[in-house]
């Protein structure tokens, strides 16, 4: 069934309904935008948007309209009835009876038709984007087009075709597993790199506002994981629950050629040297397994220095309190700091508060044969249009593949990583599906680099029990999986009478980082910056939930009119202070759709983490009423459900370390009692700095990978 499919009384109450949540004033309203184009699609290909409760749910608003006036459906009461009736349904008050609740039905329309009317029009409704027009967001600047899209980086090899050996394989095609493939590579080995997510190129990553790794529809997304077949355990408290993808539980990265720098916002900091030094400088809180890193700033830096300039990172030195010492500036200039920027630079000077760019992944200028950002509104969560963005898809990767020796398998699963009875790993087991049939292999290979996240590395490591250690390879002291960490976010949101911003992407382009550390009381801090240019269903998602405009109605759409340029976003991530008990195991009995046993995510935040988000919240409303607000909305951990902190910043689960009873690889990142098992992502982070991860997750991937090159070339 379909709109079609309803009866002609029952389709003029669905226009009702569309039409009284998003009514006709100065622009067009829901139905005469494409909401019924938009339902039919949605309807049709979500399970989420409940095609099952339309037809009865609009029965049920048709009887609730006849108990109002006699032998009347919904489209027959006039508009300020319609509106009444919906209010007192949306406040819980129902008369006839419903088959769901009626709140659910009326809550479910808001949502379907904000989708509609604020998503992208490729979606089918929002026609010529009136509802972007109407907030003041555009995705591209007048007179700018997309340059021609990125093509995938594609698999050059199947699993029938491999090599009967490899001199190292690498396990996930995200941030840290491409670099080392290309570090490999370079060197002289033979690399086979493998990637259990497919290769997307930009078309197939359209801007969909609906689908990306950052919206707020719930929706399935091409990089999210299977939505059937990849379950993960949670245990919550003493329940166990089983979660798919996309549910924010299941702590999805993005799993495709790039990983998370596919569609990542790319912001690109270095930790700072007291990063490093956690326990030195704060103690050990109780609870915690706070630690410093067996190596410090000044070791990475030059690694560091490699990551921005092989990769290419925008920015501009200065203006960070915290930074360490660098070998050279950025190698390209800042990408051009946004209207809105501005005023927020002023208000902190105003405050004392030191400010600079925020360093990105991005080209400001045409580099490695690759353009300059076009300053679109849709960066976050969205592979780039114009492949302005630097991920290891377009960057490392290629370059892995150029030297011939690199294989790059997609949409297989390492399973396992193989070692013979003395420890040493000899290979990866390898599975996929090809023609609805389960295919598996084991690839032979001298050294074994796992790269496949935080939470997916130590599965992979915990699923690859031995003879000497039956749980789990490295795991012989319980190591394996503890320290699940990532970013508490915390921050603020302000609204103006004026406008204070526009489109001009991608957005983050001031920063303080002067909360970083030295917060009495505090452990640690975080780093503060205006944030990625919201799409507009991310901003009704937001606003509705903080009640500050209404879910439905003339004065929601008013709301949007007003509010979308007039709002002003400070956030930043807060280093957490880890601990032993925020974990990933392997749940005994649910298995994925190869049969393997599946990542269980347990544990919670530590309290300094609440604390340190109430802070930094209460900084960046400081921040934004300096800049003018007149309302602010804090965003803390309060209210955050129990839980362990994962998603896209996850990390810490295989942290280094200078003893094996308390880390889980050495100080190059090799796997206590396995030197040829180096472990290239998150997971190896002792701590996860104030400041979002990659950029150190890139430098340890080069230094670890070029210690494994190194090794090689000298026969050991
Ligand atoms: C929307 C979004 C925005 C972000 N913004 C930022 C930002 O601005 N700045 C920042 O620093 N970070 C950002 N991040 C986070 C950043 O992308 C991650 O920190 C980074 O990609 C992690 O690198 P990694 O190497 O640990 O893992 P990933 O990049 O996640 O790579 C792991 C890869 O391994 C694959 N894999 C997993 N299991 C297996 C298996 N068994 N077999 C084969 N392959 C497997 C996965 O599919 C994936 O491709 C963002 C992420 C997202 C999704």
């Amino acid at each position: 069934m379909t709109i079609g499919d309803l009866s002609p009384a029952a389709e003029r109450s669905l226009r009702g309904i569309v039409d009284r949540m998003l009514p006709a004033d100065d622009f067009p309203s829901g139905w005469e935008s494409g909401l019924d184009r938009f339902l039919d699609g949605i309807l049709r290909t979500e399970p989420a948007a409940r095609l099952d409760w339309i037809a009865p749910g609009i029965a049920a608003l048709d009887a609730e309209a006849g108990l109002r006036a006699e032998g009347m459906t919904f489209a027959d009461l006039g508009e300020a009835e319609q509106d009444d009736l919906l209010a007192a349904l949306a406040s819980g008050t129902s008369r006839a009876a419903w088959p769901m609740p009626a709140q659910d039905f009326v809550d479910l329309f808001a949502r379907l038709c904000a989708q509609g009317f604020y998503g992208d029009p490729g979606n089918g409704g929002n026609r010529d984007a009136v509802s972007w027009d109407m907030v003041g967001y555009r995705q591209l600047a007048p007179g700018v087009a997309w340059p021609a899209t990125e093509p995938a980086t594609g698999p050059t090899v199947t699993i029938g075709g491999l090599r009967p050996r490899y001199d190292a394989i690498v396990i996930g095609a995200g941030a840290g597993g491409g670099i080392a493939a290309c570090v490999l590579a370079e060197a002289g080995m033979t690399v086979l790199l493998v990637e259990r997510g497919s290769a997307l190129s930009s078309d197939e990553l359209r801007l969909d506002h609906l689908r990306s790794e950052r919206s707020v529809t719930g929706y399935p997304t091409k990089t999210g994981g299977s939505a059937t077949g990849d379950p993960r355990v949670i245990l919550d408290g003493s329940n166990e629950k089983t979660v798919y993808p996309p549910d924010s539980r299941w702590s999805a990265n993005a799993m495709t050629v790039g990983g998370g720098t596919r569609v990542y916002g790319a912001q690109a900091w270095r930790f700072c040297p007291e990063d490093f030094r956690m326990a030195s400088i704060y103690g050990v809180p109780e609870g915690s397994t706070l630690a410093d890193w067996p190596i410090d700033y000044d070791e990475l830096e030059p690694w560091y220095d490699r990551a921005e300039w092989e990769l290419g990172v925008s920015g501009a030195a200065g203006g960070d309190r915290y930074a360490g010492a660098r070998t050279r500036d950025y190698p390209m200039p800042p990408v051009e700091r946004n209207p809105g920027a501005q005023i927020l630079a002023d208000a902190a000077d105003r405050l004392g508060l030191l400010t600079g760019p925020v360093p990105l992944l991005i080209n400001s200028v045409q580099r490695d044969g690759r353009p300059a950002c076009v300053l679109c509104g849709a960066c976050v969560g969205f592979a780039c249009q114009a492949a302005a963005k630097n991920g290891s898809q377009n960057t490392v990767i290629p370059r892995a593949l150029a030297t011939g020796r690199c294989d790059l398998l997609t949409g297989v699963q390492a399973e396992r990583v193989l070692a013979n009875g003395d420890g040493r790993a000899t290979g990866v087991a390898v599975v996929t599906e090809v023609d609805g049939e389960i295919v598996r292999r084991d690839v032979t290979a001298d050294r074994i680099v796992v790269a496949a996240g935080a939470i997916e590395s130590a599965r992979l490591l915990l699923n690859s029990a031995t003879l000497t250690e039956p749980t789990g390879l490295g795991n012989a002291r319980d190591q394996v999986g503890r320290n699940l960490q990532a970013h508490v976010y915390a921050g603020a949101i302000g609204l103006f009478d004026e406008v204070v911003r526009d489109s001009t992407g991608p957005g983050p382009s001031v920063a303080t980082n002067d909360f970083r550390h030295g917060n009495p009381g505090l452990v640690g801090g975080g780093m503060l910056a205006n944030d990625f240019v919201p799409t507009p269903l991310n901003v009704w998602d937001t606003l509705t939930g903080l009640g500050a405009i209404e879910r439905f109605g003339a004065a929601s759409k008013l709301g949007m009119r007003r509010l979308w340029s007039r709002m002003q976003m400070i956030f930043g991530p807060l280093q957490e202070v880890p601990n032993a008990d925020s974990r990933v195991q392997v749940d005994a009995e649910v298995r994925d759709r190869f049969g393997i046993r599946v990542a269980k995510l347990s544990g919670d935040i530590h309290p300094e983490d609440r604390r340190g988000a109430r802070f930094l919240a209460d900084r960046a409303e400081e921040w934004l009423l300096e800049t003018g607000a007149h309302t602010v909305f804090r965003t803390t951990a309060d209210d955050r459900p129990a839980g362990p902190s994962g998603g896209q910043h996850q990390a810490g689960t295989l942290r280094m370390g200078e003893d094996p009873e308390t880390s889980a690889t050495d100080r190059w990142g090799r796997v206590w009692g396995h030197d040829n098992v180096l472990i290239a992502d998150g997971s190896v982070h002792v701590t996860n700095g104030g400041v979002n991860p990659v950029l150190t997750i890139a430098a340890l991937a080069y230094r670890n990978a070029d210690r494994m090159a190194e090794d090689w070339l000298a026969g050991r």
